[in-house]
């Protein structure tokens, strides 16, 4: 699959501009892909006298609350007015939308998809989908262009998040040019890299530190230290003062590791469900890993719930790992 048509950005960008009331949502476990293209186009759309409305089942979390007009975000449907459009992004199966997502369906009779993900579901009357994106805010930029909105600093600064969060700063396998060129262009209309880098990487709280500090501590190297295993437990929350939203980037320091080939993360989320977030080097396809178990993401980066004890999880991904890495 390669860019999509012309046609296709055309189709997306007169699905826009027939609407006068757009929803436009992101999915569970928001990041900065699907938070970054949602607040840049909705931003951009209230603009050209659209009314805007922003839904996320989950919160926010804190180090995106700089993105224009999140604040705003809705997480229950009865929270939304009736509207023309639902434009559902970075999301590619309607469950990811959360557990209203019948009712959040029927909040507009059309319905637009922009998302970069393999194998899903397209969610809309037009899917402006495209696998060999690195993030939706490229796609989302490319759109922009068709619509001839012009990209202020606002704007600039979400699609940037969504672009550099998911290309972990520029450093997966997915950083290609053309998201390098989207990001030329966007520092081209004032945006400053250095600025929004502050706000995701260097604003962060103590406590996170803390409950990295203890997760470090459990690293398991396996498979002749191709897998690196970090986990946090639920005690680590009161012993540190932190929450959930502080684990979002500990997987990242067990793919870190020098011959390591995948990092696993894995988080007591209760006593019965573990969250599992792998990374790879680009030799393990991780989003094939975790299929059986109902999860899903990109080939180096993915991830998915497991039902059963962290033991059970652990020992999970310690053998599924090690299959792929024979
Ligand atoms: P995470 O480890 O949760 O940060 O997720 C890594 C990537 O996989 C992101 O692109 C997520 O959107 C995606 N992802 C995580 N969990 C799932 C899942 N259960 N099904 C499909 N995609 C997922
Ligand atoms: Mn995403
Ligand atoms: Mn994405």
């Amino acid at each position: 699959m390669s860019k999509p048509t012309t046609a296709l950005y055309k189709d997306a960008a007169r699905l826009i501009q027939n609407a006068e009331r757009i929803v436009f949502a992101s999915h569970i476990n928001p990041d900065g892909d699907t938070l970054g293209s949602a607040c840049a186009l909705a931003h951009l759309a209230k603009q050209a006298g659209k009314a805007v409305q922003l839904f996320c089942w989950d919160s926010v979390p804190e180090e995106y609350s700089f993105l224009v007009g999140s604040a705003g975000y809705r997480s229950k449907v009865s929270e939304l007015t009736p509207a023309d459009l639902l434009i559902v992004l970075d999301c590619s199966e309607p469950w990811r939308l959360g557990e209203e997502v019948e009712q959040l369906l029927q909040v507009a009779p059309r319905r637009l998809n922009i998302d970069h993900h393999a194998g899903g579901t397209p969610l809309g009357e037009v899917n402006l989908i495209d696998i060999t994106a690195a993030a939706v805010g490229v796609l989302v930029h490319e759109l922009l262009a068709e619509l001839d909105w012009q990209i202020d600093l606002p704007a600039a600064e979400a699609l940037y998040t969504a672009i550099d969060t998911d290309t972990g700063s520029f450093r997966y396998p997915n950083t290609d040019a053309r998201c390098l060129r989207v990001v030329a262009d966007l520092i081209e209309s004032g945006l400053r890299p250095n600025k929004v880098a502050e706000r995701l990487y260097e604003s962060n709280r103590p406590q996170k530190y803390r409950l990295l500090g203890k997760a470090l501590d459990t690293l398991e190297l396996l498979h002749d230290g191709q897998l690196a295993l970090l986990i946090v437990t639920e005690a680590m929350y009161a012993e540190t003062g932190a929450s959930v939203e502080d684990t979002a980037e500990i997987v990242d320091y067990a793919r870190g590791i020098s011959g390591v080939e995948v990092g696993a993360f894995l988080r007591q989320d209760g006593a019965e469900k573990v969250k599992l977030s792998l990374r790879s080097k680009d030799g393990v396809a991780v989003n094939d890993l975790v299929k059986p178990i109902g999860g899903g993401g990109h080939r180096c980066a993915a991830g998915a719930t497991f039902t059963g004890t962290l033991a059970e999880a652990r020992d999970w991904v310690v053998e599924a790992v090690g299959k792929a890495l024979l």
